[in-house]
């Protein structure tokens, strides 16, 4: 039986070598950065692209992609553990231009491009040059829906026209280009067949930036798009007309799986940074490590993490292994997503008023954490689709085996 989870040597080289990378060259880098809202922007941005130079020359570059596109050519369990380590600092996944959402759209265009499309929009977000976002959640009706979306594009020659309104779009302040999911038939076959992925250039004449909406974590680049009489070039459909949702289902699995290798990466700072403060916190007569109390919610932490990780690493050997891993994905999303903000929270109870101090990064650890339990598929859609699954499975075959991982035991 293969089950193996040692690494090859040539693996746990990359490891360490991305662990040295994050330690010796971003983490530095971010600490000479210091408050990153009272750093000039060009400053700002010399920094990041200096980072980023010495990631490609350590050959730590676009760990997501083919070798042919300037990647490492890396398969999603061999993601896990470079994402894992590359999201110890805030700034890896930028610096190794493996951020989301640059990601998943290089993810989709290198699946659903044209040549053409690819050398236009992926080519430049491979060599760093670029940046890009996907523009689907619209404020009037529920993003967890998708068959609901209102912003609709029609045909006139050899052009599409949209009018929609867009929010919560990551990175549209920046983004050189969209991915841009628009209504295009009325009345499709199936409810989810009714969008399309288009291509759109930013700037555009009828694609406006409203504001970038202020968040729980401050006003970082989750724009308002008001969308009024665009006009997108025929060859700038990606996919087929009605194939957005296939595309955004597509593009989600292995985008979700990605956050949660991130997430693996913050849930382990968080325990480690419990562990070290209660080994150096005394009350009551002991330190806080010897508290029954506080061992609880070490020993809690260290168990969910466990279960993250193997969640993380099955779902991508089934990517890997070209198996239906929808589900999988799905149960990791939601477990890892909840895990990481339960750990967390552990861990600021553990610090007291350091915790909740911005002396540490806990706080903003927090409050980015928050919102992984309801973007990218809500915590309840998520359990909708399990039970579903797991209803289905039952009824074929009289066991729910195949919902729960489709495991040898
Ligand atoms: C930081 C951040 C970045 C984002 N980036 C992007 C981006 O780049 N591009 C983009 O298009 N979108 C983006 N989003 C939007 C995100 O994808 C949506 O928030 C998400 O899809 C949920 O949609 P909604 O906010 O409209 O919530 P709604 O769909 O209104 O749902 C609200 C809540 O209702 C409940 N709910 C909804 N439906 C059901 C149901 N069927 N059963 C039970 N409960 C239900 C859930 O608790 C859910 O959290 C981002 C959001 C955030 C916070």
């Amino acid at each position: 039986m293969a089950i193996d989870f040692t690494l090859t040597p040539e693996l746990e080289d990359i490891r360490t070598r991305v662990r040295t990378f994050i330690d010796t060259v971003v983490k530095p880098g971010e600490e000479a950065m210091g408050n990153r809202d009272e750093l000039d922007r060009a400053e700002y941005i010399t920094l990041i692209l200096e980072m980023r130079a010495q990631a490609r020359e350590a050959g730590l570059w676009l760990p997501h992609m083919p070798e042919e596109w300037g990647g490492m050519g890396l398969g999603h369990v061999e993601l896990a553990m470079v994402q894992a380590e590359g999201a110890k600092s805030r700034m890896g996944p930028w610096v190794m231009n493996c951020q989301a959402p640059d990601e998943g759209n290089m993810h989709t265009l290198l699946h659903w491009g044209t040549e053409e499309q690819k050398e236009r929009y992926l080519r430049p977000l491979c060599e760093g040059t670029a940046m890009s976002c996907f523009a689907m959640t619209e404020p009037e009706v529920a993003g967890s829906d998708p068959t609901l979306i209102q912003t609709h594009a029609y045909q006139d020659g050899d052009e599409w026209v949209v009018n929609g309104h867009k929010w919560f779009i990551s990175n549209a302040h920046r983004a050189r280009f969209a991915i841009l999911i628009a209504r295009t038939e009325d009345d499709p076959d199936l409810p989810q067949a009714a969008n399309t992925a288009f291509l759109v250039d930013i700037p555009s004449e009828g694609w406006t930036e409203v504001r970038e909406v202020e968040t729980m974590h401050g006003s970082t680049g989750h724009s308002e798009i008001l969308i009024e009489d665009l006009r997108v070039p025929a060859d700038r459909m990606l996919g087929g007309r009605g194939q957005g949702h296939l595309l955004g289902q597509y593009r989600l699995g292995p985008a979700r799986l990605a956050h949660c290798m991130r997430w693996i990466a913050q849930a382990e700072t968080a325990l480690d940074m419990m562990v070290d403060r209660s080994l150096n916190r005394f009350s009551h007569g002991s330190l806080l490590a010897e508290k029954q109390g506080v061992q609880w919610m070490i020993a809690d932490s260290a168990m969910e993490l466990y279960q993250a990780k193997l969640m993380v690493l099955h779902a991508a050997y089934r990517i890997d292994n070209k198996l239906d891993f929808t589900s999988e994905v799905s149960m990791a999303k939601h477990f890892v997503a909840n895990a990481l903000n339960r750990i967390i929270d552990r861990s600021i109870q553990v610090h007291g008023a350091l915790g909740y101090s911005t002396d540490t990064p806990l706080a903003n650890m927090y409050q980015h954490a928050r919102w992984a339990r309801f973007a990218d598929g809500a915590d309840e859609i998520h359990q909708m689709r399990i039970a579903q699954r797991t209803i289905a499975a039952y009824k074929d075959s009289g066991s729910t085996r195949t919902a729960t991982g489709d495991l040898p035991v």
